[in-house]
């Protein structure tokens, strides 16, 4: 991934140290758990556009952003040691994934010079939320077999169809909606992106409650939704090109190697503190099991945190494959599920009969343990980032597709 940057760089030490400085003086400490999941609550979602505005008037938002469009044009490295300085800080955490790391970048690379002018300072002054609309109830994995239509009426767009998962639709003010534009071509040539505004006339958003109790998910509807042409993100029919730039900073973002967060990552398998507050809590800290787990935890966070470095480097210097950030999407998830899982080792029987608010976190765990599932599927499964890893990194055989070069309107998918 190329972040732009200017000339003239304050250097990265000095750079840290006036971050150090600024955040001591102007943010308040970390809530409990700000490093598990982010809360997602209506207040919360309100408090981390203040936060947001707090770091653009203070100058620290995004500062991998170019300076054109309201960042501060630094480097991933400038990045990172501001996420290290803040990790002590409330920091707008929830604004990270989508609307930050995914859909502002993908906006930076596709969009217009109008769209990114008018959405990117938007989002970091904390005033716009972003969503991605990309999976249908039919399935997410098979993205370009996507059947939500666009048709041209006069001047404008019509949009129809469906979309689920999205996570924070109804906090958000637009979403990248990937649909269908031309049906005669082979599925992958007939896609439009779309900035849909979240509370346009004809889309309904439908709130989607989980097995944990959280309702961050939702389903929308959309029905005859009328878009201006300069809704079109990137090409008309070149849509995949731009859902392909999504979906590379979204495997990037869910990895933890996103340089356009606002401070470290929401979901941190990265962090043993948790893990060794928890062994303290339940008594458990001398525990030679308990403290062999908590050093492999530290010991894959590390890393975590040098596949990240070796992998953006390489993908930079053009050594790798943008695809390859499909290699620490997928040791990211198996790291969450190794931590959700010490967690719940941890926490004993507990786990399930204790609240989330219990004073020993045990109810936490299992909490936890209970959204485990999410990090196999959450910015493309498991199995597909093997099947990238295999197909684009490793030069393997491509997966047998009998629709790949059919017209989208002839293939056999049960519309
Ligand atoms: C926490 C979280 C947040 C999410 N946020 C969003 C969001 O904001 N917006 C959005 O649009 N979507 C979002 N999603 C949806 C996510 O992108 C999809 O869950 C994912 O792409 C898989 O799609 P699916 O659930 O429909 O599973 P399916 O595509 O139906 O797949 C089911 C199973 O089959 C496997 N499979 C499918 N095809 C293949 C293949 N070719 N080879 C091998 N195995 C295969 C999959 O790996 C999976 O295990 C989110 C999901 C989670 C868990």
């Amino acid at each position: 991934m190329t972040v732009p940057t200017t000339p003239d760089l304050e250097p990265v030490d000095h750079f840290r140290d006036r971050a150090r400085h600024w955040l001591a003086n102007n943010l308040a400490p970390a809530p409990p758990n700000q490093h598990g999941e982010a809360d997602k609550s209506e207040a919360s979602w309100q408090r981390a556009k203040q936060v947001q505005r707090v770091l653009y008037d203070g100058g620290f938002a995004g500062i991998c952003f170019p300076r054109e469009y309201g960042g501060l044009g630094l480097t991933p490295e400038h990045q990172r040691a501001f996420s290290e300085e803040s990790r002590a800080y409330e920091m707008p955490l929830a604004l990270n994934i989508p609307t930050l790391t995914i859909c502002a970048a993908t906006i930076l690379d596709t969009g217009s010079e109008t769209q990114k002018r008018t959405h990117l300072p938007a989002v970091l002054r904390g005033e716009e939320l972003l969503v991605q609309f990309l999976s249908e109830p039919r399935g997410g994995s098979d993205l370009a077999g996507l059947t939500t239509r666009a048709e041209r009426r006069g001047d404008t767009w019509v949009l129809n169809g469906a979309k689920i998962w999205s996570s924070g639709a109804y906090a958000a003010d637009y979403g990248l909606c990937l649909a269908r534009t031309d049906w005669k071509v082979p599925k992958h040539a007939g896609l439009t992106m779309f900035l849909v505004p979240v509370r346009a006339p004809g889309v309904t958003v439908a709130r989607i409650t989980q097995v944990d109790g959280s309702r961050e998910f939702c389903q929308e509807f959309f029905d005859d939704v009328v878009l201006p042409d300069d809704a079109v993100l990137g090409e008309v029919n070149g849509g995949w090109e731009t859902a392909k730039r999504q979906l590379l900073h979204e495997r990037s973002a869910v990895g933890g190697a996103s340089p356009y967060a606002s401070g470290a990552q929401a979901h941190s398998g990265r962090d043993v503190s948790g893990l060794a507050e928890l062994a303290r809590r339940t008594g458990q800290w001398h525990d030679p099991r308990v403290r062999e787990d908590i050093g492999e935890a530290r010991a894959l966070n590390m890393v975590h945190d040098q596949l990240i470095t070796r992998v953006t480097g390489g993908i930079a210097a053009g050594a790798l494959d943008p695809a390859a950030g499909s290699m620490v999407r997928l040791f990211s998830a198996r790291n969450s599920w190794l931590q959700a899982d010490m967690a719940v080792r941890i926490a004993g029987s507990a786990a399930a009969t204790g609240s989330g608010a219990d004073d020993a976190g045990t109810g936490q765990a299992g909490q936890d343990y209970l959204m485990r599932q999410a990090w196999s599927l959450a910015g493309g499964s498991t199995e597909m980032a093997r099947n990238i890893i295999s197909e684009r990194v490793l030069g393997m055989p491509r997966e047998a597709a009998a629709d790949r070069d059919l017209p989208f309107d002839q293939v056999e998918c049960g519309r």
